[in-house]
């Protein structure tokens, strides 16, 4: 879908009828997405007239705890799904309606206005074909591998960076997060066992890859010491 597709969208009062919706491919979509509801008038206003985008402040200005981490990342996702390429177009691949429910209904209870576009999204995402070559799966197994509680939101946040792993920016770019600082901390409190085994602080995404190469006993380094290694600068160092 395209990133205008809100700003086609068509106001009323009491409803909102979002359409204009596109595939990744620019040919129109048959789908509507209709929310109705009362008292929410100022919402109603800024979204007919926001980018698709645009929906991260929204979403934190739905949540219950808009200064976690957590919340941060999830919301960052979700938002920035239209920049995905594919099945990671999805608000968060690999959750079914269910489970993206509950999602919604514990970290952004007041979300539902936003619930049917987030489900096109989802649909859309779901119908694409994934090639089979992904390291998706395998990613979303290491982190809950070392997921620090056995809750539902770990499950969550594990496909939210598997999510945006697979877009082309630095990892906390790509969950929207403000900076590297509050990926850290979270993978500190929710992946901790994982946050300790990167001792050498390496970007996150070479090092869930490196991970996923030694665990499938692959090569990928050009040396045996990062300290002598050509590639150093691409492994390690800030991120801006
Ligand atoms: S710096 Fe070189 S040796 Fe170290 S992880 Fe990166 S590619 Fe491998």
């Amino acid at each position: 879908m395209q990133k205008s597709a809100l700003a086609k969208s068509r106001c009323g009062s009491r409803h909102i009828v979002l359409s204009g919706l596109r595939h990744s491919d620019g040919q129109p979509s048959q789908r509507r997405a209709t929310v109705r509801f009362a008292g929410l008038a100022p919402f109603l206003h800024r979204l007919c007239h926001m980018n698709a985008t645009d929906l991260r402040p929204h979403l934190l200005a739905f949540a219950s705890h808009p200064q976690l981490p957590e919340t941060q990342a999830l919301a960052g996702t979700i938002a920035l799904a239209p920049r995905r390429r594919g099945p990671w177009r999805a608000p968060l691949a690999g959750l079914g309606a269910h489970e993206f429910d509950g999602l919604l209904l514990t970290y952004f209870p007041a979300a539902a206005p936003l619930r049917p576009l987030l489900h096109i999204w989802r649909e859309q995402a779901e119908a694409e074909k994934r090639t089979g070559m992904d390291e998706f799966d395998d990613l979303v197994a290491l982190l809950l591998a070392h997921q620090t509680t056995d809750a539902p939101d770990s499950r969550w946040l594990a496909h939210a960076i598997a999510t945006a792993s697979m877009a082309d920016n630095h990892l906390w770019q790509d969950l929207g997060l403000p900076s590297r600082v509050e990926l850290n901390a979270l993978m500190t409190t929710r992946f901790t066992s994982l946050k300790l085994k990167n001792v050498g602080d390496m970007k996150w995404k070479k090092f869930f890859y490196r991970q996923l190469c030694e665990q499938a006993e692959v090569l990928i380094c050009k040396s045996p010491s990062c300290a002598n290694c050509c590639d150093y600068s691409i492994c390690f160092g800030p991120e801006t």
